[in-house]
């Protein structure tokens, strides 16, 4: 079976382009430069002469280079994802072809309102969608991610109060939440209040009651928790959180579970940001862009950032007064290709594909925690959701750890999943399948599962240091982050020669 195992991508060892080619090789014929250097046509000052180790490379050279770096890393076009948490579901292309599209790509943002009616109307009707989707009555697309909404959110909520004339110091936020949320809460002046989750992994009321006053201004629920879990309590809690005049924020990071099953606005939510690039599929992953929408009652809604985008008749608008919006969060109206993408997604696939999504990645979810449930233990008993978490307790007679488990995934061809979170789970290990992945495809992930299960059993040595197969083995991450080599060094200079 090792035979088989093993990772391409992360296998090439592809040399640096300076060190690929020969003196004379270039990749572009071109029959007549228009400014040539001897000619004078470019001043001497604006000339190069340190052009030493230059490459010169012919074009298959060049082109085959680029290739194979760009395949030099693993990705969701290349295989199965399932880092839990994060929602890496594969996107589909036509999603680029619409944020492609000129009229949307070319846009220049300060065009006045006259000049782009198509991109606000795109806008109006996404933050419609998002509405409905969420069961709010106000959305803006500006927050550039899913923590940028929380910020937002609390923003708002900060001057909600201070407009009343109330000072609010507290929000409660569960243990099993992000770490998004108490660095939220407290760039907005708040201090953060664990509540804890409790043995069966959601909050239950009393809990919250005990912890609630008049001096907390939110609590702030991710919803399913990060355990997967449903927080069946919600309204209930939102009712104890209520009666003191508090507000109840959903981190919707989550949302690819629940939509079309759960509007989280009709269960006693303020407010809640969604993250299009986990749900509403845009890639993510490499700190590229994304957006983090915030969806409110209509009681938060004169403290949205400005313009909002309103519409009267067949024309839409910018609209700037609002004289106790919070301001502006990001410069212009947010990423707006990401929202492009976003309302394609929708369109294509209406409510009843958006319900299925959810249907399916909760069934994907169940599906591997079923057939893993023997192999590996399962902290929490309550049912899941679209991602579980497993720890290493079954391994660690045999002196394998989670980090082990994950790093010799990577040697069976997959992306390991997301480890040591939530932290209330001791060697937690999160998975994430999406509603994208075939039933072939979580079978083999099992597979990979079992067999490492095993091998923790018969040579845990393995394990150990995993993984063998890539270029880059284990490394020690620790050095890696306290002293990066960030800068290419000849290796004769490595070598003394
Ligand atoms: C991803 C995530 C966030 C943060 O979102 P970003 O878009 O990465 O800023 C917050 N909460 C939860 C539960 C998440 O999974």
């Amino acid at each position: 079976m090792h035979e088989k195992i093993g990772i391409p991508n992360l296998a090439i060892d592809e040399p640096l382009i300076f060190e690929l080619g020969n003196s004379g090789r270039h990749s572009v014929d071109f029959e007549k430069t228009v400014l040539s250097p001897g000619s004078g046509d470019i001043p001497a000052s604006a000339l190069r002469s340190d052009f030493d180790g230059f490459p010169e490379v012919s074009q298959v050279e060049l082109v085959r280079h680029f290739i194979r770096l760009s395949q030099y890393n693993y990705s969701v076009d290349t295989g199965f994802y399932p880092l839990g948490s994060c929602t890496m579901k594969y996107n589909p292309r036509v999603n680029e072809d619409m944020a492609g599209l000129a009229g949307f790509a070319s846009a220049h943002p300060e065009q006045p309102a006259t000049f782009c009616q198509g991109a606000l109307e795109l806008m109006h009707r996404l933050q419609r969608c998002l509405a409905e989707i969420t069961g709010m009555d106000r959305v803006t697309l500006q927050p550039a991610a899913g923590a940028h909404g929380e910020l937002t959110g609390m923003m708002m909520i900060r001057a909600f109060f201070r407009d009343r004339g109330e000072t609010r110091s507290k929000v409660l936020i569960p243990d099993t939440a992000h770490g998004t949320n108490p660095a939220s809460v407290a760039m907005c002046g708040f201090s953060a209040v664990p509540v804890s989750s409790g043995p069966k992994g959601y909050l239950e009321t009393g809990d919250v009651l005990e912890l609630m006053d008049e001096d907390t201004a939110a609590i702030m629920i991710t919803n399913p928790n990060t355990l997967g879990i449903f927080e069946r309590n919600i309204a209930d809690i939102a009712d104890a959180v209520h009666d003191k005049g508090g507000f109840v924020y959903c981190d919707g990071a989550n949302l690819n579970a629940l939509m079309g099953i759960v509007r989280f606005g009709d269960i006693g939510c303020d407010l809640m940001h969604m993250n299009l690039h986990k749900t509403f599929s845009t890639p993510h992953g490499g700190g590229g862009p994304g957006a983090g929408p915030l969806a409110v009652k209509e009681v938060l809604a004169p403290y949205l950032p400005v313009p909002l985008i309103s519409r009267t008749e067949d024309t839409y608008n910018l609209d700037y007064d609002l004289p106790k919006s919070i301001g502006k969060v990001r410069s212009f109206y947010g990423n707006f290709l990401i929202c492009v993408r976003a309302y394609a997604y929708i369109l294509a696939l209406g409510g009843s594909g958006l319900r299925r999504v959810s249907e399916n990645a909760v069934l994907n979810a169940n599906y591997l925690r079923k057939k893993l449930e023997e192999d590996y233990h399962l902290p929490v008993k309550t049912e899941t959701l679209h991602e579980c978490v497993f720890t290493d307790r079954k391994q660690h007679g045999y002196g394998v750890s989670t980090l082990d488990i994950a790093k010799r995934l990577i040697d069976y061809g997959y992306h390991p999943p997301t480890i040591y979170f939530p932290l209330v789970v001791s060697g937690a290990l999160m998975v994430e399948p999406t509603e994208t992945e075939s039933l072939q495809t979580l079978d083999r992930f099992v597979d990979a599962m079992h067999a490492i299960a095993r091998e923790a059993r018969e040579k845990p040595d393995l394990l150990k240091n995993a993984p063998g197969l890539s270029k880059i083995t284990r490394v020690d991450e620790v050095a890696a982050a306290r002293k990066p080599v960030l800068r290419w060094i000849k290796q004769e200079a490595v070598n003394g020669e």
